[in-house]
């Protein structure tokens, strides 16, 4: 087995402008790490194949720039834990793309959103989650590739909001290879102090205590432009938000989350924040 790494691998959500194989090109002229992608449009439902030639183009390059892993984020308008039959259907169709856009491209992980609960309760929409992932995976060759669930800033119907519900849609997916997602911006809008030392250690230890720290494989780090227990999920620059430099810079030393990548989802609001952003977390991380 390889050594561990000292500290976390960096990376950006990355464009895939002009299609996915120009990716990698992209990340790693950033100073990409790891790099997450869209495999097609995330408002969209039409998603074209990957083609062959180009799930060649897209391994051979994120080798050439070592970049790992290789994360895929699903789409936004899936929902597979609503009791819409309509949603249902076009949600399952949609899911089973990503999982063969994210196979075709030798992904690592498939990042989803568990979606939403809609009329009822979070219990009978998990057991309909995890139904239709089992149902979409049917026959799968998953080779290397994992599926992470993300938390998410939680509220109301919105699946999980809380890292035991998290854990309990992982519970229910036993079998299937699964793992979490973990958003600094979600943790802190659904209510998980990590500003200070005392809240910091207790979220890490409600996060071992549920979902597992070892099933930790990603943690989107982004500051939040929304307040503790907002549920607003409106991410912010490094630095620049509620969460603050200091508290990137606790996870990025935390040992007990070295293995996990850690990926920017931060705003574009100038050309170069994406940059700049990657930058303040590898100085945060005691880069020279
Ligand atoms: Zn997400
Ligand atoms: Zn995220």
């Amino acid at each position: 087995m390889p050594a561990a790494p000292l500290r976390p691998r960096l990376g950006n959500h990355v464009s895939v402008a002009g299609g996915v194989e120009h990716a990698p090109e992209r990340a790693h002229e950033l100073g990409c790490e790891a790099l997450q992608i869209f495999s097609a449009s995330p408002r969209q439902w039409r998603a074209p194949e990957i083609s062959a030639a180009a799930g060649r183009l897209f391994a051979a390059r994120r080798r050439q720039w070592k970049l790992r892993p290789v994360v895929i984020h699903d789409n936004y308008l899936i929902n597979l834990a609503g009791a819409d039959a309509t949603l249902q259907t076009r949600s399952r169709e949609a899911f089973r793309g990503e999982l063969r856009r994210a196979a075709a491209l030798g992904a690592e992980f498939l990042v989803m959103h568990p979606g939403s609960a809609g009329g009822g309760g979070h219990a009978a929409a998990i057991a309909r989650l995890a139904a239709a992932i089992r149902a979409c995976a049917q026959g799968m060759r998953w080779g290397r590739l994992r599926l992470l669930i993300e938390n998410t800033a939680g509220g109301a119907a919105r699946l999980g909001g809380t890292f035991a519900e998290v854990a309990a849609i992982l519970e229910a997916l036993r079998g299937l290879p699964v793992g979490a997602c973990i958003d600094t911006c979600h943790c802190f809008a659904s209510g998980y102090d990590l500003t200070d030392p005392a809240g910091y250690e207790a979220t890490i230890q409600e996060l071992r205590a549920t979902v597992g720290l070892r099933r930790v494989y990603v943690v989107h780090a982004n500051d939040s432009k929304g307040k503790l227990g907002s549920h607003l999920d409106r991410h912010q620059h490094i630095g620049r938000g509620y969460l603050g430099d200091e508290t990137f810079r606790r996870l990025l030393h935390d040992p007990r989350l070295k293995h996990a990548a850690f990926i920017l989802e931060t705003p574009i609001d100038r050309p170069g924040d994406d940059r700049r952003n990657l930058d303040r977390l590898k100085s945060l991380r005691g880069d020279a």
